[in-house]
């Protein structure tokens, strides 16, 4: 029999809450695929500091290691925005990506058919949407140096960043675009700043090279400000985008926004060892503990580790259907709430969608 190891790491605020809904959807899949899953659990973020005094303890990031996958709920909270910035909750995202080597940040924007007018685009613009942003991580420049601010002779200040990317960095990112484009409609459009910044007229360089490789899939090039503007006025026109770390930061909360609420949005980290999945939302501090959080984003990242860690893609697919029946029956949590919808909790939205799968497949 087939066997996989989960570390969860549910954190802070409604962290725990949507983890909990995910945990009854894995125990699902795991008997309706016939595999085996080992869950481990360890504290991260506040649930961290509180338990061992750093965000990250050894311990998590050895689980974390070890796992074939990492699913996270969320971190942080007023509790802890005063402690010093290196033990800030927040902390532990970035020493899990960099331990484990998870340079492509992958986030799809789909919208489902019966929310389409919770956006705030008109239904004709957002209507069957189903883009991927794939997202440069561990480089560019969040992390180049120099970096600083510094103080000049005159005794003004100077602050400053370095963007730079290799073509290895560039190459590898890539490879994640073209590959994961395959599985769709083949489409990549690479988003950079060519006519302004060296460092990317290389990344265009390298990708139009390297786009060689894969005759299967058709690549185009748009600057990054022409793409914030095509992303409201046109968003069907892409399939994958794939970019910077900074564009991709910014062009992906644009994306995620298309689809009306945070509380829908998975994702996955990618590229090194096994891959990270967690909701693109916060711990939400002002509903934790309410059971008003919306568990379908944590719900929808299980689906994303088996399609991307585990090679099972038909789970994802289940998984998506069955949220998108569990909407179309009207049944809402508060963010995503219609006039005709069915209020339900976290708990209550979990058992409905666990009740959908196994009826599904
Ligand atoms: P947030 O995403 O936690 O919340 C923003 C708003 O969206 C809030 O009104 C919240 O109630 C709502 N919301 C978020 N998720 C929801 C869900 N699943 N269902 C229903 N409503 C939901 O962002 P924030 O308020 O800026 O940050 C709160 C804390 O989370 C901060 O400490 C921040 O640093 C941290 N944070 C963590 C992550 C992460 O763990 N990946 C990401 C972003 C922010």
């Amino acid at each position: 029999m087939q066997e996989y190891s989960i570390a969860v790491l549910p954190g802070d605020g409604i962290g725990p809450e949507v983890i909990k809904q995910a945990n009854k959807i894995i125990k699902i899949l795991e008997s309706k695929l016939e595999i085996k899953l080992n869950l481990n659990e360890f504290p991260v973020g506040g649930a961290g500091y509180e338990a061992t005094g750093h965000p990250l303890p050894d311990k998590t990031m050895e689980g974390a290691k070890k796992a074939d996958a990492v699913l996270l709920g969320a971190v942080g909270g007023p509790k802890w925005e005063k402690i010093d910035f290196s033990l800030r909750p927040e902390r532990a995202l970035l020493g899990l990506r960099s331990n484990l080597g998870l340079f492509a940040n992958l986030r799809p924007a789909k919208v489902f058919d019966a929310l389409v007018d919770a956006s705030t685009l008109k239904r004709e613009v957002v209507e069957n949407l189903d883009i991927l942003v794939v997202r440069e991580l561990t480089g560019g420049i969040y992390f180049g140096k120099p970096r600083g601010v510094e103080t000049l002779e005159d005794g003004s200040r100077k602050g400053f960043n370095t963007l730079v990317y290799t073509e290895a960095e560039i190459k590898r990112i890539a490879k994640v675009a073209f590959e994961v484009a395959q599985k769709r409609q083949g489409r990549v459009v690479s988003v950079d700043k060519a006519n302004v910044l060296e460092c990317t007229g290389l990344w265009r360089e390298v990708v139009t090279e390297f786009a060689k490789d894969y005759s299967d899939v058709t690549l185009e090039h748009m600057y990054v400000d022409n793409c914030a503007m095509q992303l409201v006025r046109n968003p069907k026109q892409f399939d994958v985008i794939l970019t910077t770390n900074m564009f991709g930061d910014i062009l992906s909360d644009e994306a995620s926004m298309l689809t009306g609420s945070i509380g829908m949005l998975p994702s996955a980290s990618v590229g090194g060892e096994g891959g990270m999945f967690e909701p693109i939302h916060g711990s939400a501090p002002d509903i934790a503990g309410k059971d008003w959080a919306n568990p379908l984003a944590t719900i929808l990242s299980v689906g994303m580790m088996f399609k991307y860690s585990f090679d099972l893609e038909k789970a994802n697919g289940w998984l998506e259907s069955s949220v998108e029946s569990v909407l179309k029956d009207g049944f809402r949590t508060r963010d995503i709430m219609s006039e005709e919808g069915k209020e339900v909790g976290t708990e209550q939205m979990g058992d409905l969608v666990a009740a959908k799968l196994e009826e599904l497949c």
